[in-house]
């Protein structure tokens, strides 16, 4: 019943060598060297479905005939071979699959950052009378509030702008830090350390605001102006660093293409 042994063409070899990562199929272990083994055992029959990739010691089990060798008879090597292919095919293929979702996943985040950022904007346009800031729609957000400035120091827009400081800046920090504790593995580290920094800063300034408030009678209207654009400035322009450090590395993701811009609140 031995037939001829038909050598296996390179192309075909090459294939079955490919689909099995190199490796035993059945005890799958990648230090072992291989043999590729006709698994009905007809040498002659060179088809991918024929040959599977057997180390030394599984080969022998494979051709001993005795009654309690350990089974590896023609069908259990089949299901072997076609479960390790399988194998070998979700492990080829599945780390681009989850690297593209892990940069979809990331990119979420780097927008959602920049979102929170307007957050404290738009709450700053709430305060302001209506017509402080000039109506115009800007593809940058930060620049109708970078051109125009801040409201101007008096005992009365301290009151105004209180709870802007005291409730909405600590909001924006938490939710920030609460991001990072969360889904800190998506987000890129320098993102990570400037979102500490940041919310530590916007914090401060929140406690300075509460400080100015409590203290505004002991310096004249100049020194108060100052301490107060302060505050303002020193709230935004972090805020701002953050966004374009967002935007910068969402536009690092996607090196083919820009995505599209958090969208611009005012
Ligand atoms: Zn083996």
């Amino acid at each position: 019943m031995a037939k001829d042994r038909v050598p296996i063409p390179d192309g075909l070899a090459a294939d079955v060598l490919f689909l099995a990562d190199r490796t035993c199929c059945v005890c799958r272990n990648p230090q072992r060297k291989i043999q590729i083994h006709h698994i009905d055992e007809d040498p002659s029959r060179n088809e991918l479905s024929n040959l599977a990739t057997l180390c030394g010691d599984c080969h022998s089990d494979a051709h001993t005939t005795h009654a309690f060798a350990r089974n590896l008879n023609a069908l259990v090597i089949e299901k072997y071979n076609v479960t390790w292919r399988d194998i070998v095919r979700a492990r080829l293929t599945m780390p681009s699959a989850s690297e593209a979702e892990k940069v979809e996943y990331s990119a979420e985040l780097l927008q959602e950052v920049q979102m929170n950022c307007l957050r404290w904007l738009n709450r700053l346009l709430h305060f302001v009378p209506e017509d402080f800031y000039p109506e115009q729609v800007n593809a940058y957000p930060w620049q109708t509030v970078l051109e125009r400035g801040f409201p101007d120091y008096s005992a009365e827009n301290a009151q105004r702008y209180a709870r802007l400081f005291n409730v909405h800046s600590g909001r924006v920090a938490d939710r920030m830090e609460q991001m990072v504790a969360t889904f800190g593995d998506a987000i890129p580290v320098i993102v990570k350390l400037k979102i500490f920094r940041v919310s530590k800063s916007i914090r401060n300034e929140a406690h300075g605001y509460g400080w100015l408030v409590a203290t505004s009678e002991r310096f004249g209207e100049e020194m108060g102006q100052i301490y107060f654009h302060r505050r303002f400035m020193d709230t935004v322009e972090p805020l701002r660093q953050l966004y374009d450090l967002a935007e910068q590395q969402r536009e690092l993701l996607f090196p083919e293409g820009r995505p599209p811009t958090a969208l611009a609140t005012i």
